[in-house]
């Protein structure tokens, strides 16, 4: 431990063979050494960490030394293979273009073309982020790549394939790099460890090659950080602690609940999660994930896709086995509607726990028909578009205030009056009572609905949607039905996006949630009110004819 070098110094591979997770790429290297079929340009393209730059100084060496091996690997051994290996081989010349892209840099590598190696067949001339050359110095390297003298060999190498000119694409052999899978990143993380005789658990590999989303280097300096964190003892604790990861066990936590139909319970694991200070959009996006990966360990066919440790696919395996199909494909839709959504919402928290009192429903079955119609959710929506389910009401009896068990809006509910579908039993038992299982219908005038709808833009912070708000009536229409009638697709579509938080609010003010809403654009012609400048001008020359004529003689542009 005392000696410890930076393990991606130390380790990194000395030949074709030692490279991780490439092979592929690292065979038809060696066979185009071996078959003396070597181009004078080369282009290595992928993410960053991945080894495009180790495997170009292994091409560098292995392409000068003088006893190669029978399987197309250096020697390590002749006097050219350990010049590369102590860094003071000639014959490798590498810029760095991120920091060097002037046409000057290029020149002074272009003068160095022409000088032949003294020892050794090639020079090879790594140009590592290419991409990031000035156009100008582009053009001057082009001459150089175009006629090449013999012994010269360029590697390009980026992580933008995509910002390269197409003219020095033509004249490459194309490398696509790929990200280094996690059982690969594993496996030389689990050798390394080994070799410094440092005890890690494989979890805990397996979490840090997670984190480094395919890149070996990171994977290393990760691993690294987290050795002299542990002080040599990587257990998994220490490392999502490190590296800021949310533990798996809340997910399994959180799955568990959702699958028997806890919601209460869900609600707590979250605000667990929250207050160790985890942000909402990694929670999301990690339950996402999770969501993803108990789905392809359901099928054996896709179990290959997922890629952790033995012991942590057993525990995967076990819950997967307790998801049915269609609840998966919900929870990952919904989940990801929600993790698309969480950016633009105004109430991120109320967000996500109606994603989980979402799924804690999906999972309950009705017990009869009777069952079913209190049930019926607060929102009925008829569009295809996907929008978060209703917010639930309140638990039955509001819950001990030192409890953090209702979360939402707390100070509103206390006041909501309940029906509990089974008034007979104890009130323990309607303590324990789902969330979701609340009917409210007290009866309200139109005097209410218009007072709870003012009241709802007066709470607004969004200026605009505030005036939107306010600036319309909400009609009270047979069977339930509250319309609002807007003037213009924005105003229609602001409401839209907040429907369900407006429901919400018209269910805690009215006692009643067994309304639907609508938001449409009024029909009404004495309602109208132009949108666009095309709008405005039309309503304006109607109002006022001369208009047109005043718009014709000064030669105006409408825009
Ligand atoms: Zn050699």
């Amino acid at each position: 431990m005392d000696n410890y070098i930076v393990s991606a110094r130390k380790y990194r591979p000395a030949t074709f063979h030692s490279v991780v997770g490439q092979k592929a790429l690292t065979t038809t290297l060696k066979n185009a050494i071996q078959n003396q079929k070597l181009a004078h340009a080369y282009l290595f393209c992928g993410p960053r960490g991945v080894g495009k730059t180790t495997c170009a100084r292994i091409f560098a060496k292995t392409i000068n030394c003088q006893n190669l091996s029978a399987d197309g690997e250096a020697c390590n051994e002749c006097e050219s293979c350990k010049a590369f290996n102590e860094n003071r081989s000639y014959n490798i010349y590498e810029l760095d273009a991120a920091s060097n892209n002037s046409v000057d840099d290029i020149r002074a590598l272009t003068d160095q073309v022409r000088i032949p190696p003294q020892l050794g067949k090639y020079k090879v001339y790594i140009i590592d982020e290419v991409h990031m050359l000035s156009t100008a110095a582009f053009n001057a390297f082009l001459k150089t790549l175009e006629e090449p003298p013999h012994h010269a060999i360029f590697i390009l190498a980026t992580t933008e394939k995509h910002k390269i000119i197409p003219t020095i694409l033509s004249r490459c052999q194309i490398y696509d790099f790929s990200r280094i899978s996690i059982n690969d990143i594993v496996d030389n993380l689990t050798y390394i460890a080994k070799s410094e005789q440092v005890a890690c658990e494989p979890e805990a590999l397996n979490a840090i090659a997670q984190k480094a989303d395919g890149g070996m280097r990171d994977a290393l300096s990760i691993f690294d950080q987290v050795v002299s964190f542990s002080g040599g003892n990587v257990t998994y604790q220490s490392v999502i602690e490190n590296l800021n990861v949310l533990d798996y066990d809340y997910y399994f936590r959180l799955t568990e609940a959702i699958l028997a139909g806890e919601v209460s319970q869900s609600l707590l694991i979250f605000d667990e999660i929250l207050r160790k200070g985890f942000d909402g959009q990694q929670i999301i996006s990690g339950l996402a994930g999770f969501f993803r990966d108990v789905l392809v360990c359901n099928d054996p066919a896709t179990i290959v896709l997922f890629e952790v440790g033995d012991a942590v696919k057993a525990k995967y395996l076990d819950l997967s086995q307790k998801c049915p199909v269609d609840f998966l494909y919900k929870a990952l839709e919904w989940s990801n509607q929600t993790d698309l959504d969480y950016r633009y919402s105004k109430n991120k928290r109320l967000l996500l726990e109606l994603l989980l009192i979402r799924l804690s429903q999906y999972n309950r079955q009705p017990a009869s028909a009777d069952d079913k119609k209190k049930i019926a959710p607060l929102l009925i929506v008829s569009s295809e578009q996907p929008l978060p389910e209703p917010p639930p009401a309140a638990p039955a009896v509001e819950p001990p205030a030192e409890t953090p068990a209702a979360p939402l809006k707390k100070g509103i509910l206390p006041s909501i009056s309940l029906k509990n579908p089974d008034a007979n039993k104890p009130a323990e038992t309607a303590q324990q009572a789902d969330l979701s299982n609340i009917v409210l219908e007290e009866a309200f005038s139109k005097e209410d609905l218009e007072r709870a709808w003012k009241a709802l833009g007066e709470k607004e912070d969004d200026t605009h949607l505030k005036f939107t708000i306010l600036g319309v009536t909400p009609e009270l229409q047979e069977g339930n039905r509250i319309r609002i009638g807007v003037f213009n697709p924005e105003q229609q579509h602001k409401l839209v996006v907040q429907q369900a938080e407006i429901k919400y609010f018209l269910a805690q003010q009215l006692r009643n949630n067994q309304f639907e809403l609508e938001i449409a654009i009024t029909d009404n012609p004495a309602d109208y009110l132009p949108y666009t400048n095309h709008e405005k001008y039309d309503f304006m020359v109607k109002k006022n004819p001369k208009l047109e004529n005043f718009v014709k003689n000064f030669d105006l542009l409408l825009v």
